[in-house]
C-alpha cells in the first residue's frame, strides 16, 4: 500500500440489535428518539428498573456476555460521568486521561477483551440517552479548572465508534469540544463507523485513535472487528478531514513470529498515510486480571493468548515476563522510529522500570510527551 492507494467509502454497519430495551421515560430524550428511529423494525421491550431486568436476564442465560450484545437497552445514566482513568493503580505510569463511560459493552467480541470479566454479568449493551447532562457536567469541570487540559476519552467500557451509527454520540459531542479551549475529546476505535465524523464540518479539539494489529492477530483474537485496511482507510479518511489521529498498538501480542508481523504492521501503517502527520503512537502489551483467564478460556477456546508465561505485575495484573516485554517494546518502538525518528511514541500502562528500560528516560522527562501525563 502507498499513501496514494488508500481511499474510503463509507460504510454502514451491519450490527443491528435483537429487541431494544427502553427504560420508562427514555423516549423524552432526543439521543433516544434518534435510536428509535434508525431501528424501526425492532422488536421493543420496556422497563422499569434497569437493575432489576439485569438480574432477570442474567440467571436465565448461559454466555451472559455474549448474548448481551444481540440487546441494546437504553436508560439515563444516574451519577457523575467524568472519571480519572482508572489506568492509574499502584507502580503504573499513566497518561492524564479522563474517561465518561456513555455506554456499556460492545459489538465487537474480542478475546482478551477485558469488560467480559467487568461486565461479565451485565446481559446487554447500555447506552445512556440522557447526554444534555453529561454536557453540563463537562463544562462545570471544565470552567472550574481553567488551567488544566482535559484529554477526555469514551472508549473505556465500550468501543467509542462502533455503534455511533445507531447511536449517534458524536452529533452531541463534536460541536461541544469544538468550543472548548481546554479541552479535546479522544475517540479510541477498531471501527470503520466514520460517517458521523466525515459530515461534521469542524475536527477542531477532537482526536481519533484506532487500535491496530497485525491482520493475524485480528483474524485470531479480534472476532467481529473491523480489518486492519479498513481501519486504516477510516484513519487516512478522518486525517483528510483535518482531524487529528493517534494509534495505539494495544494489546501487543506475542505470537510465533512477532517480530516479523509487527514489523510488517509498522511498514503497512507507515504506508498507508503520512506517519509525519499522526499525533502518536502507544505501545501496551497484553496483560489480564487473573479472574479473566478461565472466562477467556470458556468463551474463546481458540485463543493463543496464552501460548507465552505470564507473571502478575506490582497491579496485580498478569503480563509477560518484564526482559519479554522490554525486548517487545524495545523492537516495536525501534521499527516505528526507523521510519521516523520523531514519532512520538509512549508506551501504555507500564511501570516506571519498563519505561526508562525502553525509553532510557520517565515519561515526565520528555517534553513531547509531558502533555500526556499528570499535571
Ligand atoms: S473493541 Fe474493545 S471494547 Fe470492543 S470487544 Fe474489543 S476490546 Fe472489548
Amino acid at each position: 500500500m502507498t499513501n496514494n492507494t488508500i481511499s474510503y467509502s463509507p460504510v454502514i454497519t451491519d450490527y443491528q440489535p435483537e429487541i431494544l430495551l427502553l427504560e420508562e421515560g427514555v423516549e423524552e430524550y432526543p439521543l433516544a428518539q434518534e435510536v428509535l428511529s434508525r431501528l424501526p423494525d425492532i422488536p421493543r421491550q420496556k422497563f422499569q428498573d434497569i437493575s432489576m431486568l439485569t438480574q432477570q436476564m442474567k440467571s436465565s442465560q448461559y454466555d451472559v456476555f455474549g448474548e448481551g450484545k444481540k440487546r441494546l437497552a437504553l436508560s439515563r445514566f444516574k451519577g457523575s460521568f467524568l472519571k480519572k482513568c482508572p489506568g492509574i493503580s499502584p507502580g503504573m505510569v499513566c497518561c492524564n486521561y479522563y474517561v465518561v463511560n456513555l455506554a456499556k459493552n460492545c459489538i465487537y467480541d474480542c478475546s482478551y477483551c477485558f469488560l467480559q470479566d467487568f461486565l461479565g454479568n451485565n446481559p446487554m449493551q447500555v447506552a445512556y440517552v440522557n447526554v444534555e447532562d453529561l454536557l453540563v457536567e463537562l463544562e462545570e469541570v471544565f470552567t472550574q479548572y481553567p488551567d488544566r487540559n482535559f484529554r477526555v476519552g469514551t472508549g473505556e467500557l465500550t468501543d467509542s465508534l462502533a455503534l455511533d451509527a445507531i447511536v449517534p454520540y458524536t452529533a452531541y459531542l463534536l460541536p461541544f469540544f469544538n468550543q472548548q479551549s481546554n479541552a479535546v475529546l479522544e475517540l479510541k476505535t477498531k471501527s470503520d463507523q466514520i460517517a458521523n465524523l466525515l459530515d461534521h464540518s469542524d475536527p477542531t479539539n477532537i482526536i481519533v485513535s484506532w487500535s491496530l494489529n497485525p491482520q493475524t492477530v485480528i483474524d485470531q483474537e479480534e472476532k467481529g472487528a473491523p480489518s486492519l485496511a479498513q481501519r486504516l482507510e477510516s484513519a487516512k479518511a478522518c486525517l483528510d478531514k483535518g482531524y487529528r489521529i493517534g494509534f495505539h498498538f494495544d494489546p501487543i501480542i506475542l505470537i510465533p513470529g512477532w517480530e516479523d508481523a509487527y514489523q510488517q504492521l509498522v511498514n503497512i501503517l507507515c504506508d498507508s498515510l503520512p506517519i509525519a502527520k499522526v499525533e502518536w503512537v502507544s505501545l501496551g502489551s497484553f496483560r489480564y486480571r487473573p479472574s479473566l483467564k478461565s472466562i477467556i478460556k470458556n468463551r474463546h477456546p481458540q485463543t493463543h493468548l496464552f501460548t507465552s508465561e505470564h507473571l502478575p505485575s506490582k497491579d496485580g495484573k498478569f503480563r509477560y515476563l518484564r526482559p519479554l516485554r522490554n525486548h517487545a517494546y524495545k523492537t516495536i518502538r525501534g521499527y516505528l522510529k526507523s521510519r521516523l525518528e520523531e514519532l512520538n511514541i509512549y508506551i501504555c500502562m507500564e511501570t516506571q522500570e519498563i519505561w526508562e528500560g525502553v525509553t532510557g528516560k520517565t515519561p515526565r522527562s520528555d517534553e513531547k510527551l509531558d502533555q500526556f501525563f499528570d499535571l
